[in-house]
């Protein structure tokens, strides 16, 4: 990697740093009073620029790096660890595997976390459970880990799917305990998955003004008493939540936080 370092920053040498785009950097970064431009080879900069000094350092290989770095996440009674990190779930711990992708819910989101959380402390013994926006299928599999007769994920984004599919196997879980589908709530479910489309435990982390719109749907697709898990809100918007449970029926509104997220658990 060949960088170009300049004494400044972007601000202080405003004027200079188109100078430095028309020689032919292809980035340009500030880190301490510094500026960083980065090129494919060494050029001649114009003599605004001249007070530089030109190195080459060690390429980055930010997934490798971002790899390194990932730690396993304890939610309750679960452990959720990339694959390679399978031997590092305490014991007696659930071991909840997620290849790091694509898809949202690798664990390491403080939303995904709590839901992951919120599970745990239920007996999900002979449930039949409801993932919406399922992402990396991480809720859907702890659901199923975690003793539900059947966990149903669904994601608007049809990348999500395969991906989800592929960690329920990763987890080993059977096929007919977990099941992830493109869709969303509002569209017909099919009748195996849970008979009238009723549910024991519904959750969610998608965001406050989706939670404002599907709440309906929530208390439709849940049995009474059953709870709702719903988190991916900031706190900013938490009266926006609050105020669909209210209307549509929730009772025993619960909230945990975690820095600017929330999650909300309510009885239908
Ligand atoms: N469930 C995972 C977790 O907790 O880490 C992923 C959550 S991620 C924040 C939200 C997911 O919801 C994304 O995969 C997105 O595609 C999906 N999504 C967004 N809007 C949706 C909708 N209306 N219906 C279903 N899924 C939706």
């Amino acid at each position: 990697m060949l960088v170009y370092e300049l004494p400044g920053t972007f601000e202080t040498r405003e004027a200079h740093l188109d100078l430095l785009w028309e020689a032919g950097a292809t980035g340009l970064e500030e880190r301490a009073g510094v500026i960083r431009a980065y090129f494919d080879e060494e050029t001649a900069v114009p003599a605004a620029v001249a007070d530089g000094e030109w190195k080459r350092e060690a390429d980055q290989d930010w997934q490798a790096e971002f790899k390194a770095n990932l730690r396993p996440v304890q939610a309750g009674r679960v452990t959720i660890v990339p694959p390679w990190l399978r031997q590092d779930v305490p014991a007696g711990q659930v071991g909840l595997v997620i290849e790091p992708g694509m898809a949202f819910g690798t664990g390491h989101h403080a939303t995904t976390r709590m839901a992951v959380e919120a599970l745990s402390a239920l007996d999900l013994g002979g449930v039949r459970v409801l993932d919406v926006g399922t992402g990396s299928g991480v809720l859907g599999i702890a659901a199923a880990l975690l003793g539900a007769d059947l966990a149903y994920g669904v994601d608007i984004d049809p990348i999500t799917i395969p991906i989800a599919r592929e960690n329920a196997e990763i987890n080993g879980v059977p096929a007919g305990r977990v099941r992830f589908e493109e869709g969303t709530l509002g569209e017909e479910l099919p009748d195996d998955v849970a008979p009238g489309g009723v549910f024991g435990v519904v959750v969610a982390n998608l965001y406050a003004e989706l939670h404002d719109l599907l709440a309906g749907e929530y208390a439709a697709h849940l049995t009474p008493g059953g709870p709702l898990v719903l988190t991916g809100i900031l706190t900013s918007k938490l009266a926006l939540v609050r105020a669909a449970l209210d209307r549509e029926g929730f009772t025993g509104v619960q909230v945990r936080e975690d820095g600017e997220w929330a999650l909300v658990t309510a009885t239908a």
